[in-house]
Order: C-alpha cells, then sequence, then structure tokens
C-alpha cells in the first residue's frame, strides 16, 4: 500500500467509526506505519467524522515529528505499543461507550476483561487488559503499555477508552470493533445466567485460531 492509499485508508476507517458512534466529538486517535517505518497518527483536537489525508502529522522511522500538524497528546500510547510489538502495524483508541461504562463495573476482571461471550471477540484481542484511570495525555499510559511487554494487543483504560493494535488499520479498527461489541453484549447480559462459552470451549478456540491467551 502506498502512503497516499494508507492516508486515505486511515481517513476513511476513522469516519466510519465516527459515523457508528463509536467515538465522538474530537476524541479518539488513529496512527498506522509507514512503509518506510515511520508514522502517520491522527492531530490532535481532530473529530474521527472530518480527518483530512494530508494534514496527517507524519513521523519518521526515527520518532522525528516531520510535517503534517501536530499530533495526538496520546503519542506515548501509541509509541508503546508499536515498541513493545513488532507485529504491530496501525494503533487506534476511541471513547467508546459500552466500554466506558463496562470499565465501571465493581466485578469486572482486570486481567480479562471482556467476559468470554463471542469466538470473535476472543479471536481478535485475545485477553484484554484493564488499566486504571490516568489523566488523559499522562505519559503513564505508555508506561503502563510498555509494563505488558508487548504481551498484550489490547487494553481498556478505565473510565476513558479502548486501546487496540493491529497488523494494519483495518485489523486494529475491526478489533477494537470487537472489543466495543463485546462490552455492549456483557451490559446486556448483565445479572442475566447468560450460558458464555465453556473453557473447552474458549481451549478449542484458542487452539484452532492460534491465540495468545495465557499471556
Ligand atoms: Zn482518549
Amino acid at each position: 500500500m502506498t502512503e497516499t492509499q494508507l492516508r486515505e485508508q486511515i481517513c476513511l476507517l476513522a469516519k466510519s467509526l465516527f459515523d457508528r458512534g463509536l467515538t465522538h466529538g474530537s476524541t479518539g486517535n488513529i496512527s498506522a506505519r509507514t512503509e518506510d517505518g515511520g508514522l502517520l497518527v491522527s492531530p490532535t483536537g481532530t473529530s474521527f467524522g472530518r480527518l483530512d489525508p494530508a494534514m496527517l502529522s507524519r513521523f519518521d522511522p526515527a520518532g522525528q515529528h516531520v510535517d503534517g500538524d501536530k499530533p495526538t497528546k496520546e503519542m506515548p500510547l501509541h509509541t508503546a505499543f508499536y515498541d513493545t510489538r513488532s507485529t504491530a502495524g496501525a494503533v487506534v483508541h476511541l471513547h467508546s461507550c459500552h466500554s466506558v461504562a463496562w470499565s465501571m463495573m465493581p466485578d469486572v476482571d482486570a486481567d480479562n476483561f471482556l467476559p468470554p461471550l463471542t469466538p470473535y471477540a476472543i479471536m481478535k484481542l485475545g485477553r484484554v487488559k484493564l488499566l486504571p484511570f490516568f489523566l488523559p495525555g499522562d505519559p503513564a499510559m505508555g508506561e503502563a503499555v510498555r509494563g505488558l511487554a508487548g504481551k498484550r494487543s489490547a487494553v481498556m483504560l478505565a473510565n476513558h477508552g479502548p486501546v487496540v493494535a493491529g497488523k494494519d488499520v483495518e485489523a486494529a479498527c475491526h478489533a477494537i470493533e470487537e472489543l466495543e461489541d463485546g462490552a455492549r453484549l456483557a451490559m446486556m447480559m448483565r445479572g442475566v445466567p447468560a450460558r458464555g462459552l465453556t473453557p473447552d470451549q474458549i481451549t478449542a478456540l484458542v487452539t484452532k485460531f492460534d491465540v495468545d491467551w495465557d499471556a
């Protein structure tokens, strides 16, 4: 994919997320690796509904901001994933309603944020780590991600929103949609004796689709 195509894809998928209410206002940020090892990043204060391919912040392979608008203040969060996961080709962060709601529930498992209800959430996300609340833009968020040593592709920032890394923009967007949908199902099923996936079903999924589940 050329850089021009990548710029267009970032803006197209961001708009799709925005149009479906998965992030609102000027929330959310997205980044992707360029072929030369640099990064394209959504600028600070911009809406996912109106990202301009020509205005994306561009970083060179050494991590220097070389052109485009000023990048999101959550850069440390993005670079933490790229630096610890060699397979990361894109990172997306949203303020998606159901994930945020589920992060406030008192009995959520911080080491496995989503209850095992559907196969695709497990296949696309593995175990999702719930991180504590941080002030927006706090570099400590990046440090918390680095503390996971690249073992998780998806984290949930409590009372804030999910952050997911994928091999490319499309994979990262699909995975974060699974996270939001998993949280929505979890909210819907809360208090109901719902039949989630059994341990045997989870083991079969993890084996068949080579999910990094024990990390
Ligand atoms: Zn945020």
